[in-house]
């Protein structure tokens, strides 16, 4: 066993994500038996003193077998029915199955803006811990009833990978139809390797994800990548392994192949973790190569390395940082409104005064508001004068 891939056991908090084509059958619906299983796997797990958290997908799949309805793509209010019905029967049947094992399910549904607003989040969170504190499962979906395009996460793996950085899990489990990561989608290309332990999640990797998802399911390894990156970025490691077996976790325990994702050794803070993991930046901003070696070393951006603003944000608001390869290398809480920000962008701080009429921020995003979610180059060079005499 390598030092990435350590037993089930040696974790403090779990989440395990399970994927809707695992738990629901298109014709016969809910899969009672793999159900079963699976809670008698978290018995296991909890009777060990591990916290176990469940992100549950399934509702829409669950409502559509319940209502009879045709295959092919719904339309939002036939799939926010869908769940509206579903999620009540999935609720049900995971209480239902853990209370054999002793154990309270809670149930809590969670929209995209429970976890990008800060004061949601924190609420949210708190209930959550509280779960956990009186001994239960929380049994976690996206509130597709109310979620609409704009609004929504859409995919339960990065709702996952929300969860966990929220309630400082130390692994993730991500439960699909595929065994993990391979070098191209195995269904498409012979050749493809798998990839049991991934150290870091380079562009290499990210280019690895191939799009595909089943009918049942919307996250391709796409948005397992993604989840990884939230995940990992804020310590907690993930595994993407089959859920196609019974007792799927117990499986783990004993060595069947997945994908590990190695924590990043050096966990940002809770608040960098927030930060890190939204979903929808408010805008970005484009920093030339002495820029993107100062955020490497550590340092604040200034508006004298940002070459370009896109985007309509308010001071406070979450911006992504690219760097001169055009790659996001980087989250943060804008130090600017988008209107000011452009009007600074290349200056030197001295000059924002006159610029701006007030003597605003030396930073357009602060080290302390910021957080690398990228590869960021490192070079020998010394980054700009400026930049080290004010971070
Ligand atoms: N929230 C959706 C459901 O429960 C599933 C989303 C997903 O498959 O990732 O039906």
């Amino acid at each position: 066993m390598s030092a990435v891939r350590t037993p089930l056991a040696n974790h403090r908090r779990i989440v395990i994500k399970i994927g809707s084509a695992l738990l629901v059958d298109r014709k016969t619906g809910l899969k009672s038996r793999w159900l079963e299983a699976v809670c008698a796997d978290i018995a296991a797990l909890k009777a060990k003193g591990i916290d176990v958290l469940v992100v549950s997908s399934g509702a829409i799949a669950m409502g559509r077998t319940v209502l009879d309805l045709p295959s092919g793509a719904l339309k939002l209010e036939e799939s926010q029915a869908a769940a509206a019905v579903g999620q009540i029967a999935l609720a049900r049947a995971w209480s239902e199955s853990l209370s054999r094992h002793r154990i309270v399910a809670g149930q809590i549904l969670l929209t995209l803006g429970d976890t990008e607003e800060r004061r949601r989040y924190l609420n949210a969170r708190a209930t959550i811990n509280q779960l956990l504190k009186i001994g239960a499962v929380p049994i976690i979906n996206e509130n597709d009833t109310v979620a609409t395009t704009e609004i929504r996460y859409g995919d339960n793996d990065r709702l996952a990978a929300r969860v966990a950085t929220m309630t400082s899990a130390d692994l993730l489990v991500l439960l699909s139809d595929i065994d993990g990561l391979y070098t191209a989608p195995p269904h498409l290309d012979p050749e493809a390797r798998f990839i049991e332990i991934i150290p870091a999640i380079t562009p290499e990797i990210e280019a690895m994800a191939g799009g595909a998802a089943s009918e049942l399911s919307r996250g391709g390894m796409r948005t397992k990548i993604d989840a990884g990156k939230i995940a990992t970025g804020a310590g907690c490691a993930m595994i993407i392994a089959s859920g196609k077996t019974d007792h799927p976790l117990r499986a783990i325990e004993e060595g069947t192949r997945s994908s590990w994702f190695a924590p990043s050794g050096t966990p940002v803070t809770a608040r960098k973790t927030w930060i890190a993991g939204q979903l929808q930046p408010a805008g970005e901003l484009f920093v030339d190569e002495g820029a993107e070696n100062a955020l490497g070393t550590g340092k604040s951006l200034l508006p004298a390395g940002v070459r370009r603003i896109e985007g309509n944000f308010h001071r406070g608001d979450t911006v992504a940082i690219i760097g001169a390869d055009g790659r996001e290398i980087a989250r943060g809480l804008a130090g600017y409104d988008a209107d000011e920000a452009r009007q600074i962008t290349g200056r030197k701080s001295a000059e924002i005064e006159a610029i701006l009429g007030y003597a605003g921020r030396a930073a357009m995003v602060h080290r302390d508001d910021l957080v690398i979610t990228g590869s960021v180059r490192k070079t020998k060079k010394e980054g700009r004068k400026e930049d080290a005499a004010h971070a």
